[in-house]
């Protein structure tokens, strides 16, 4: 299998940007590293006694728009080269969405699922107090990501707060809601992922009840978005987790119901039910079909959505994609080859950068209250999200369609443009 590298992408979609527009040369410089990358080996203790020795990373992009800001992911497969990716993507996603802040993100290369809760904290206190001369509220605001929860923010809060000697609750978001964390922070990507879709389908003049949707990935991101697909009146006939996934071809009756199947058994595959009975058995009853994370991405749905891991969208599976459109809750789900091969089947991808940004809207919400001492309720959150996700996607589509270029094309070229006034603005004050 080809390895792709994922920030080799990231220059590419750079690259394409550049030759599209005038940017400055020194902007264009500046934008083709990371300005800062932090690097840190961290043993620690395993419960066992024995020490192990795993490394974490953080890479701060770009600041011109405001704090950097990007989530932390855990995972056996993070390098540097992806984190430095998902680092300019954040920087992207959060200028075209329009939250005041830079791009960073970081992670630490282990398997998380291999390690006990002690061991977690353990490391991701050494992780903190690695990170802490370089983070703060002002400075580099961590976040939720692959393997990481609001627990895991809160123990970050934690050490980095003994550090400085003071609460410092805008560290990181992402945070439990009784630690400072903001109510509806845990359902907000998924459900910005519903908000971008469905104007984009109102820009498309198309109705959304009963259109057919299969979801890859069903973490917090994927779970949540078809939990309010579902209530929107599309019909997900397809889901699947790291360990395989169901077809059900007639639509899936219940996503809380596999919710709890899944936490039940620890895997998604096997849970069709009827009702609260959730069995393998129901398969046939439901004309269900057992189906790999491979095959549900081929499926004839009209629409598909990546929403777990990077480069799962090739230029092998692009030409046998049966959906219209494609809604890319994962970060980096699609190769350059495999999106310009969708750009000419006319295959409509609301790209990543756009469609997952209700997370870190409402970071940004979360960062907002604690430093101004506020409570919003819930209603306010998805409201002020909704406003914020129906904004982007209308700049985007509408420079889409003058320029006639794609959805991803034109959120670069948005991004791209307020980074660049910001990042002149900034020179024309060092000077
Ligand atoms: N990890 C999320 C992302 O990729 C959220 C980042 C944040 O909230 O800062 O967008």
């Amino acid at each position: 299998m080809v390895k792709h590298n994922l920030w080799h992408a990231a220059k590419q979609q750079l690259e394409k940007a550049e030759k599209a527009a005038k940017f400055s040369p020194l902007f264009i410089a500046q934008l083709s590293q990371p300005e800062r990358i932090i690097e840190l080996s961290l043993p620690f203790f395993r419960d066992s006694g024995k020490v192990e020795v795993v490394r974490g990373y953080r890479i701060q992009y770009n600041n011109a728009l405001g704090p950097y800001k990007g989530g932390l992911r855990y995972h056996q497969d993070v390098s540097m080269d992806e984190v430095k990716a998902l680092a300019f993507f954040m920087m992207i996603k959060n200028a075209v969405i329009g939250v005041p802040f830079g791009g960073g993100k970081g992670g630490i290369t282990v398997n998380p699922k291999t390690l006990s809760e002690a061991e977690l904290e353990r490391l991701t206190r050494l992780f903190t107090r690695g990170l802490a001369p370089n983070i703060g509220p002002t400075v580099d605001v961590p976040a939720p990501d692959v393997n990481t929860t609001p627990k895991t923010m809160s123990w970050i809060a934690d050490e980095y707060s003994k550090i400085v000697n003071k609460k410092a609750l805008a560290v990181v978001t992402g945070k439990p809601i009784d630690k400072g964390g903001s109510l509806g922070r845990t359902e907000a990507t998924g459900l910005g992922g519903v908000y971008a879709l469905l104007q984009v389908l109102k820009k498309m003049g198309k109705n959304p009840k009963q259109m057919t949707v299969a979801i890859q990935g069903f973490g917090n991101v994927g779970r949540y978005l078809a939990y309010f697909l579902q209530k929107e009146g599309f019909k997900i006939v397809a889901l699947s987790d790291s360990n395989g996934g169901i077809f059900v071809p007639g639509g899936i009756e219940n996503i809380d119901q596999i919710q709890k199947c899944k936490e039940g058994k620890g895997y998604l595959a096997g849970c069709y039910c009827i009702g609260e009975a959730c069995d393998i058995l129901n398969k046939d009853k439901l004309s269900g079909h057992d189906i790999s994370n491979k095959e549900i991405l081929e499926l004839p749905v009209d629409i598909l959505v990546p929403s777990a891991l990077e480069n799962v969208i090739t230029k092998t599976n692009a030409p046998k994609i049966k959906a219209k459109i494609i809604l890319e809750m994962a970060n980096g789900p699609t190769t350059f080859k495999a999106d310009e091969i969708l750009n000419k089947r006319r295959i409509t991808v609301i790209p990543d950068v756009l469609a997952n940004s209700g997370g870190v809207v409402v970071s940004y919400f979360e960062w907002y209250q604690n430093m101004n001492n506020e409570k919003w309720t819930k209603k306010e959150v998805f409201a002020k999200l909704k406003k914020k996700m129906k904004k982007a996607v209308n700049e985007v589509w509408d420079l889409s369609q003058q320029q006639k270029i794609s959805l991803r094309d034109a959120s670069y070229a948005v991004s791209l443009k307020r980074i660049e006034e910001a990042h002149n603005k900034n020179q024309g004050k060092k000077q």
